[in-house]
C-alpha cells in the first residue's frame, strides 16, 4: 500500500461532525455584527512581508518568529497573513476606504502563525474580526465591546469570559513610560530572563507580560503606565469605563495588560476565559489610531479587536452548549418496484416546498430494518416510507424516529404534517 500523505501540524481538517457547531458560531457572528450595521470585507491571504512588519512591529513575537514567510516566483518575499488588521487597513488606503470617512467593517478567514502547537493554539487558526475606521471615540470603544458581549449571551457563554480593561495612552505618553521602565528594569536586570533583556530596550512594555514568576514579583513595584498617561487619554478611558458601567458589562482594570502588537494606544481589552487552560484569551482588541498612517495613509482614528474561532469552539464543545441541531431532518426509505424514483420525486417537491427541510434519499438497497438504521445513524427526526402498495395510493407513511409511532397519511398534506415533526 502506497503511504499515506497528513496534514500539516498545527493545521486541522473540520470534520463533517464538526462543521454544524463552527457553522452555528459563524451564523451567529454574523448575525450579530449586522446587527450594528458592520459590512464584510474580504482580503488575500497573502500579503507582501514588509506590510506585517511595518504594520505589526519588527520585534513582536508574531513578526520575529511566528510569520509564514516565502518567496515567491519572481523573487518577492511575501507572508501568509498572521492577522486581519494589517491587511484591512491596506485594503482600506488602497481603495480609498479610509479618507474622510467611517467605516465599520469586520471580515472572518483563516490566520497562520508558526507556533508550538496545543490546545487552544494552532498553525493555521481562523479569527473574526471588526474594524472601525473615522471614529474618535470613547462611545464606538464601547460598542464593540457591547457587540462581544451580545455575541458571548447569544452564543450562552456570557457566565464563562471575563472583560480586562486598559488604556495605554497616547504613544508620546508611552514613550516616556517607556524610559521609567527600562530605568527601572535595569536595576533588576540579574532577576530578567534572557527574552525579558531582549526585549527591555525594544519592545520593554512586552516585558510586562512575561509569564515568568520571578520577573513578575519585581514588577510589583514597577512604574505603572496609568500614572504617566497623557489628559486625553485618561478622559478617553473615564468615558468608556462610564458607557460600560450604563450598559451594565463588567470588566476589571488591568495595568499590566498591554497586548502583544506594537500598534494599539489608549483602550486595550481582552475577553478571557478560565474554561480553556492557558490559551484562556478568547478575544482581544484596542484602539490604534496610529497604524493608518503608519502605513501610508492620512491619520484617521481606528479601533477594533479579533476574535479566534478555535478557542470558541473549544469553549462551546467543552461547556457542552453544542446543542447544534441534527444534519437531516426526514430520511426517505423506499421498498419495491418503482418506488426509488418516488421517493426521490417525493424529496425533490418537499426541498421545492420548505426550503429549510433537510431531506436524505436513501441509496443502495435493503430491507426497512437496514434502511431504519441508517436513518438514526444520520440522526433523522422522520422517515419517510414509500412501498409500493403507498405509491399507488399517492401516500406516504411518516414514522417518528424518536417517539416510534407512525402515521399513512396522503402525500398532498405531506408539508402541512410534517410541520408537526420538525
Ligand atoms: P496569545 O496571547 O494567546 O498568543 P495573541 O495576543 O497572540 O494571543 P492576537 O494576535 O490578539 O492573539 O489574536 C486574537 C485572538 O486570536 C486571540 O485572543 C486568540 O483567541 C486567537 N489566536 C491567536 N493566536 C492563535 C493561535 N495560534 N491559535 C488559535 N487561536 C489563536
Ligand atoms: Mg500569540
Amino acid at each position: 500500500m502506497a503511504k499515506t500523505i497528513q496534514a500539516i501540524r498545527g493545521m486541522n481538517d473540520c470534520l463533517p461532525t464538526q462543521s454544524p457547531l463552527w457553522q452555528k458560531l459563524e451564523s451567529t457572528v454574523k448575525r450579530v455584527v449586522s446587527a450594528y450595521g458592520y459590512n464584510e470585507v474580504r482580503m488575500p491571504i497573502v500579503e507582501v512581508t514588509n506590510l506585517f512588519s511595518r504594520a505589526i512591529g519588527e520585534v513582536t513575537d508574531v513578526v520575529e518568529k511566528e510569520m509564514y514567510t516565502f518567496e515567491d516566483r519572481n523573487g518577492d518575499s511575501l507572508s501568509l497573513r498572521p492577522e486581519g488588521t494589517a491587511g484591512c487597513v491596506r485594503s482600506g488606503i488602497e481603495n480609498g476606504l479610509l479618507y474622510n470617512q467611517e467605516q465599520r467593517l469586520w471580515y472572518m478567514g483563516p490566520m497562520f502563525r508558526h507556533e508550538r502547537p496545543q490546545k487552544g493554539r494552532y498553525r493555521q487558526f481562523h479569527q473574526c474580526g471588526v474594524e472601525v475606521f473615522g471614529i474618535d471615540g470613547p462611545d464606538v470603544d464601547a460598542e464593540l465591546i457591547m457587540m462581544t458581549a451580545r455575541l458571548w449571551r447569544e452564543l450562552g457563554i456570557d457566565k464563562h469570559v471575563r472583560l480586562e480593561l486598559n488604556s495605554i495612552g497616547s504613544l508620546e505618553a508611552r514613550a516616556h513610560y517607556r524610559s521609567a521602565l527600562i530605568e527601572y528594569l535595569e536595576q533588576h536586570i540579574d532577576v530578567l530572563d534572557d527574552d525579558c533583556k531582549r526585549r527591555m530596550y525594544t519592545n520593554p512594555l512586552r516585558v510586562l507580560d512575561t509569564k515568568n514568576p520571578d520577573v513578575q514579583a519585581i514588577l510589583g513595584d514597577a512604574p505603572c503606565l496609568a500614572d504617566y498617561l497623557d489628559p486625553e487619554s485618561k478622559a478617553h478611558f473615564a468615558g468608556l469605563c462610564e458607557l460600560l458601567d450604563a450598559a451594565g458589562i463588567e470588566y476589571q482594570v488591568n495595568q499590566r495588560l498591554v497586548r502583544g502588537l506594537d500598534y494599539y494606544n489608549r483602550t486595550v481589552f481582552e475577553w478571557i476565559t478560565e474554561s480553556l487552560g492557558s490559551q484562556g484569551t478568547v478575544c482581544g482588541g484596542g484602539r490604534y489610531d496610529g497604524l493608518v498612517e503608519q502605513l501610508g495613509g492620512k491619520p484617521t482614528k481606528a479601533v477594533g479587536f479579533a476574535m479566534g474561532l478555535e478557542r470558541l469552539v473549544l469553549m462551546l464543545e467543552t461547556l457542552e452548549l453544542d446543542d447544534v441541531r441534527r444534519s437531516v431532518d426526514a430520511y426517505v426509505v423506499t421498498a419495491g418496484e418503482g418506488t426509488m424514483l418516488a421517493g426521490m420525486k417525493l424529496a425533490e417537491a418537499l426541498r421545492e416546498q420548505m426550503p429549510e427541510l433537510r431531506v436524505m434519499n436513501h441509496f443502495g438497497g435493503g430491507n426497512f430494518k437496514k434502511q431504519f438504521k441508517r436513518a438514526d445513524k444520520v440522526g433523522a427526526a422522520v422517515a419517510l416510507v414509500l412501498g409500493e402498495n403507498e405509491v399507488s395510493e399517492n401516500n406516504v407513511v411518516i414514522k417518528d424516529l424518536i417517539g416510534g409511532e407512525q402515521i399513512t397519511i396522503a402525500q398532498a398534506d405531506l408539508v402541512n404534517k410534517l410541520k408537526e415533526f420538525i
